[in-house]
């Protein structure tokens, strides 16, 4: 298929192109339906992938069924990488904002898929924001310089696989009935990560123990305000097996923080405080660890920066993710053996994963010996 400037600006609504050589840009704006532009060397991809969700996904006020999300993938001499950007709307994107992403890239400079660091440092310097468009990027050039290489990226960064840690599986807010059903349902896993940060915190967690002696860790998204009240709970909660607590405060809450952090029996995570890595540094001394999210740091590179420096402040990493295919999943459980804790069921919680990739065996993150990110495509979904 021909797709010219005239049909892209028709279909997509959108004005911004830019004029590609060497590594091409292809434009798939239509929803399931990619197109190929033939030429040599690098070709970029991508396409509209809404990911339909298991349960509908409630928060304060609004509710939803699926959610946005771009596939990538770039092909080098007849290999393909594959990529994703997942775009829950509390975060900013959206499918227009990412196809005006992709469709501003000018690859063309560069010839060679292994200059990943000039290439990724050019990507990220295009706009800023678009951190999950980055991203779609950065792992699909890993999976592409993987899978030439012959190695997958956990052997590449030297981790050993059989450190992976266990991954948490999420337990909402919901009625207790729910709850209860819910905390059942998850038996294969050794920890679950409990959302908290509302008036029924205490009788959630009872409810959870009510059915279960499994490891707990939760996550108040920022629903608590006073700090001696936080210290309260987490003294409570630790008295109730629970081994860490993801961001407790608010993100400007910054000496509150520090204060509880320091007089906190349990770790406490930093997740909405902290996207890229400038914000590590911040971190330092507010948290006891941080949660990277692929989507949130523009990807493999960054995320395997702001592990070291972490690790090198002493702080614990938990590496997560948002709902998203197989694809990006794989892509961050790479990190996994390395990091203390994994939240990596965004795979699980779709009906419509196109890819199969990492494990999850009696709750443990199962890393597959396969180059680059170690997926497979179950579903084609680039013609
Ligand atoms: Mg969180």
């Amino acid at each position: 298929m021909n797709f010219n400037r005239r049909n892209f600006i028709r279909t997509s609504g959108l004005t911004a192109i830019a004029g590609f050589a060497g590594i091409e840009t292809v434009f798939a704006v239509m929803k399931n339906k990619s197109t190929k532009k033939s030429g040599k060397g690098l070709v970029l991809r991508f396409v509209q992938y809404d990911l339909l969700l298991n349960h509908t996904f409630t928060i304060a006020n609004s509710s939803r069924n699926s959610t946005p999300d771009m596939l990538t993938s770039i092909e080098f001499d007849g290999i393909t990488g594959y990529g994703e950007a997942s775009m829950p709307p509390y975060l900013g994107e959206s499918v227009e904002t990412a196809t005006k992403f992709f469709s501003l890239l000018d690859l063309g400079q560069f010839k060679d898929p292994f200059q990943m660091d000039d290439i990724l440092t050019y990507v990220d310097s295009v706009m800023p924001g678009n951190c999950a468009a980055k991203a779609a990027i950065d792992i699909a050039l890993h999976d592409l310089v993987g899978k030439i290489m012959g190695q997958p990226w956990y052997k590449i960064w030297g981790f050993d696989p059989a450190d992976t840690p266990n991954t948490s599986f999420t337990i909402g807010i919901d009625t207790m009935e729910m709850v209860r059903q819910k905390t059942l349902e998850a038996t294969p896993y050794k920890i679950l990560k409990v959302k908290l940060g509302q008036k029924t915190d205490r009788d959630m967690i009872e409810t959870i123990r009510s059915v279960t002696n499994v490891s707990l860790c939760v996550d108040v998204n920022q629903g608590w305000t006073d700090r001696q009240m936080a210290l309260d709970m987490i003294h409570w909660l630790k008295e109730k097996g629970v081994v860490f607590v993801e961001q407790p405060m608010p993100k400007t809450a910054i000496d509150d923080m520090a204060w509880l952090t320091e007089n906190s029996p349990l770790p406490t995570i930093a997740d909405e405080s902290l996207q890229r890595l400038p914000d590590v540094m911040k971190a330092k001394g507010v948290y006891s660890g941080i949660n990277i999210k692929l989507m949130k740091c523009t990807g493999m590179r960054e995320a395997h920066q702001m592990l070291t420096l972490a690790e090198s402040f002493g702080m614990k990493v938990m590496i997560g993710c948002m709902t998203e295919t197989s694809c990006a999943v794989s892509a961050a459980a790479q990190l996994s053996p390395k990091c203390e804790w994994a939240d990596l069921d965004g795979n699980l919680l779709i009906s419509n994963d196109p890819y199969s990739g990492v494990q999850v065996v009696n709750g443990k993150v199962i890393l597959i010996d396969q180059p680059g990110i170690g997926i497979k495509e179950i579903k084609k979904v680039f013609e």
